[in-house]
């Protein structure tokens, strides 16, 4: 007998028939005699719909209270769905976050999670019980709801499948698995059948939704396999695997890209030590992460110009606190700009590839895409170009690379 989790996203359970055909495929699992654990997120659509509610009474939502809030679309789900195998002559329970519980640390909004107790779910599953477990909530060491951050039911998935020793972790979605690139942006977009942590990590941070960047980390710490699968069509889908188990035939294996940047530049601040130092001190301390980051050469000697991005969301308060810092960094003035992408190639077939980054980059000045800044990995290659270019620098590079 086997120990499935099974996670379902959003959009598999965003109405009350697609329920009951994720309770059709429980029940089928359930009766090739496996032990199932299911995973559901909210309807989709339901957690956004809450997150706006708290920002039409607050724009300083406490945290504690959104978590409480934001956590509410799970407990629906969950309870329709263990309703609907119940009905279908199947013994179901829901347990939410607390219940279990699921202990995380007070990292309200995205919380880490720290330890899952099982003995209350392994005695239901003895008793050929499925369990129907609520995603993204645990309970907090002040006995307070957390959430682990927006996509979190995949980290929930990936932890159960840890803490129960699952032989399968399984996240079903509304897409056949993971691609070459989102298929809502590039209709070519083919499946990747097997897919490294480190090269998913990277595709997940840098844009890709389909699985949240904290779950892929969490299954490449602990070596738990994952199967990325289709809800409404019977396809293989993908597998998540240490890149030992992979033969690289590409070199680019995926095309990722996010709007949530924004760029920065500084101009004329003078040229001495300590001066990168003071621009990103502040920003450090006030938990503003930087991203990219150019320092041009300066021709005299004196003055040179400085451009990072970061996310938009943190713009307004990154501005406001180098705007303080004026009179230390002495720069002639401040230029944002909030309407860009960054489009990344990722693949970790890179490594033994020379001549990857000249290709990405003359492709698109062929498509005159211009590049506003650039970083890199060992695996992957980012720029940053104007929002407006999103679609056809994805089109461009996916082509490019062979994916289509
Ligand atoms: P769920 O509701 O199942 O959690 P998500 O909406 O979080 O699903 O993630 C699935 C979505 O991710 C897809 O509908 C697709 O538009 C998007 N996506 C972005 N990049 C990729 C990619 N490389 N492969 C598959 N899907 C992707
Ligand atoms: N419902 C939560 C969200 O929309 C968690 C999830 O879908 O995984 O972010
Ligand atoms: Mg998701």
């Amino acid at each position: 007998m086997k120990r499935l989790v099974l996670k379902f996203g959003g959009t598999s359970v965003g109405t009350l028939e697609k329920i009951k055909k994720v309770a059709n495929i429980v029940k089928k699992r359930f009766s090739e005699s496996n032990e199932i654990i299911v995973i559901v997120s909210a309807m989709s659509g339901e957690t956004n719909k809450l997150n706006e509610q708290s920002k039409m009474v607050s724009k300083n939502f406490d945290n504690k209270e959104l978590d409480t809030l934001l956590s509410a679309g799970e407990q629906i789900s969950s309870s329709l769905l263990s309703g609907s195998l119940i009905e279908q002559g199947l013994k179901a329970r829901s347990w939410l976050g607390w219940q279990i519980p699921i202990i995380t640390n007070n990292n309200y909004t995205s919380s880490q999670i720290v330890k899952i107790k099982t003995e209350e779910i392994l005695n239901f599953l003895s008793k050929r019980g499925v369990a129907v477990i609520a995603g993204f909530q645990g309970i907090s060491l002040e006995n307070r709801i957390t959430t682990l951050g927006r996509g979190g039911s995949d980290l929930t998935a990936v932890a159960i499948a840890k803490f129960f020793k699952a032989d399968v972790c399984e996240i079903y979605t509304d897409v056949e698995g993971v691609l070459t690139t989102d298929p809502t942006i590039n209709d070519k977009a083919k499946i990747i059948k097997k897919i490294s942590y480190e090269e998913m990590l990277e595709m997940s941070s840098l844009g890709a939704k389909v699985m949240q960047p904290n779950s892929v980390q969490a299954a490449m710490i602990d070596n738990i396999p994952i199967h990325v699968r289709s809800t409404f069509l019977e396809k293989s889908g993908t597998k998540i695997i240490s890149q030992n188990e992979i033969d690289y035939k590409n070199v680019v294996t995926g095309v990722a890209y996010s709007k949530n940047d924004a760029k920065v530049s500084l101009v004329g601040v003078v040229d001495k030590p300590g001066v990168a130092a003071d621009i990103f001190e502040p920003l450090g301390e006030n938990n503003i992460n930087v991203d990219m980051v150019i320092q041009n050469t300066s021709s005299d000697g004196k003055k040179t110009d400085v451009t990072f991005t970061l996310k938009r969301e943190d713009l307004s308060k990154a501005l406001s606190l180098i705007e303080k810092n004026i009179k230390k960094l002495n720069y002639n003035k401040i230029i944002h700009d909030d309407k860009v992408a960054k489009i990344s190639i990722v693949g970790a077939g890179m490594i033994a590839n020379p001549g990857v980054t000249h290709k990405m980059f003359r492709s698109l000045a062929n498509k005159k895409i211009n590049i506003l800044a650039i970083s890199t990995s060992e695996i992957k290659i980012s720029v940053l170009v104007q929002e407006d270019f999103t679609q056809q620098a994805v089109k461009t590079l996916h082509k490019t690379f062979g994916l289509n």
